[in-house]
């Protein structure tokens, strides 16, 4: 069999309905990750997949829970947990896309900052497959809105991010409420020890799966800074002047570093927001909608918090501070440069940061190109103004 027919959707054992609906999706060739994934996922095995957002892995693990599905049975037979809201809608878009080709097959999301009610309404109604964040799926467990005895998989999507935000325990909460003969597929961008933990507890001798991360390619233009700690911030402010990029992801290591940025940049008259942890749904949809509308031109984000958001068109990601994960860098600067776009990642790094900046060279088996803060010019042109403004429209009904 040669390379070409291998990874063609065609060589798996799927059926015929589902075949014709990936090519009526466009989905003619597997990606790499689905390539590497798919046989040993629809042949049972527990798997422990390495693969970024963006590499296909949805539809990886969406077909094989798919393809063991008895739409017949009245039952929770999959379950996805997913670090984020955003996450768990993709991921439950996708899953519906894919099942259209099988009989009524009902997916239901279950995440915060939503109403329980009608989540629980969902589940009477009798739901196949469930997607959600592990704080939720907990709590219809505890409830007993849920029940997970009749589950043949569980995936979790992204393991990573769930652990750093601290969902270490919840989902060993609901992993233990699952039948141990079910298959377990976890996905990670990185491969963190606390993943290694999850995988010795929950998971039967998973077959391992690494396709080498996309190095950032030709599209993305990478350019280092050096800074102090005193002009830090001051630096993106020149940055954005000077490229002047429409969307700009602004990545810090830590809350308080992007809550002083955005002081910063606001300040200065630029239409800055920030994104971490501890928004408030209701605040984080905010924020994220003027972004994607592009009334924002600057969002200030750590990586957990930036985890799952999908943004279209993103001119440029800065790295306020070096990640010391060199993983993580070549995430971060993949948001930009997609779709054949061009893409720009300015990185700015202090003294203290070169030894994780040597990391990432040698991760990428590249040399960091550096420029000068001082060839950077305002253009005259005054601050960068976003292209769109947003209305908030308050008050009563009408
Ligand atoms: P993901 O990494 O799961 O977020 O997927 C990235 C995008 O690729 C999604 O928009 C999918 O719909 C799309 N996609 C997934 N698999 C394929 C495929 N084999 N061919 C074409 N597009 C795909």
């Amino acid at each position: 069999m040669n390379g070409a027919a291998a990874s063609a959707f065609s060589a798996l054992a799927l059926n015929p309905a589902t075949q014709e609906n990936l090519r009526t999706l466009g989905y003619l060739e597997m990606t790499p990750i689905q390539a590497a994934s798919l046989p040993p996922a629809l042949a049972g095995k527990d798997l422990i997949a390495q693969a970024q957002t963006g590499s296909g892995k949805t539809a990886a693990f969406a077909l094989a829970l798919l393809d063991k599905l008895n739409p017949r049975r009245f039952a929770v037979q999959a379950l996805v947990l997913c670090p984020t809201r955003e996450l768990a809608d993709q991921v439950t878009g996708e899953i519906r896309r894919l099942a259209r080709a099988q009989e009524n097959i009902k997916v239901v999301t279950l995440c915060g900052g939503v109403a329980l009610r009608g989540q629980r309404a969902s589940l009477e109604h009798g739901a196949h497959v469930v997607v959600g964040t592990p704080g939720r799926v907990m709590d219809h467990l505890a409830r007993g809105y849920l029940a997970l005895n009749a589950l043949t998989t569980l995936v979790l999507d992204e393991a990573d991010r769930m652990l750093d935000m601290g969902f270490f325990d919840d989902i060993s909460t609901v992993v233990k409420q699952c039948p141990p003969e079910r298959q377990t597929l976890l996905f990670s961008a990185t491969y963190p020890e606390g993943i290694a933990r999850l995988a010795e507890k929950f998971m039967r001798s998973p077959v391992q799966i690494k396709v080498q991360a996309e190095s950032s390619g030709p599209q993305i233009e990478q350019r280092f800074y050096e800074v102090t700690r005193a002009n830090r911030y001051a630096s993106v402010a020149l940055l954005l002047n000077h490229f002047r990029p429409v969307s700009t992801l602004a990545f810090c290591n830590t809350k308080q570093q992007c809550k002083e940025l955005v002081t910063l940049l606001q300040q200065q008259g630029f239409s800055a927001l920030a994104l971490y942890g501890e928004l408030e749904q209701r605040e984080r949809d905010q924020v994220l909608a003027q972004f994607a509308n592009r009334s924002c031109s600057v969002l200030v984000a750590t990586d957990v918090a930036s985890r799952g958001l999908d943004i279209e068109q993103l001119e440029a990601v800065v790295n306020v501070s070096i990640t010391p994960d060199p993983e993580v860098h070549v995430h971060r600067i993949g948001r930009t440069g997609r779709a054949g776009e061009s893409g720009l990642a300015l990185s700015l790094a202090s003294m203290d940061e070169m030894g994780a900046v040597g990391r990432i060279e040698q991760y990428q088996k590249q040399e960091s190109v550096w420029h000068k803060l001082d060839e950077l010019t305002s253009t005259g042109k005054g601050p960068l103004l976003p292209p769109m403004v947003t209305l908030q429209l308050l008050g009563g009904r009408k």
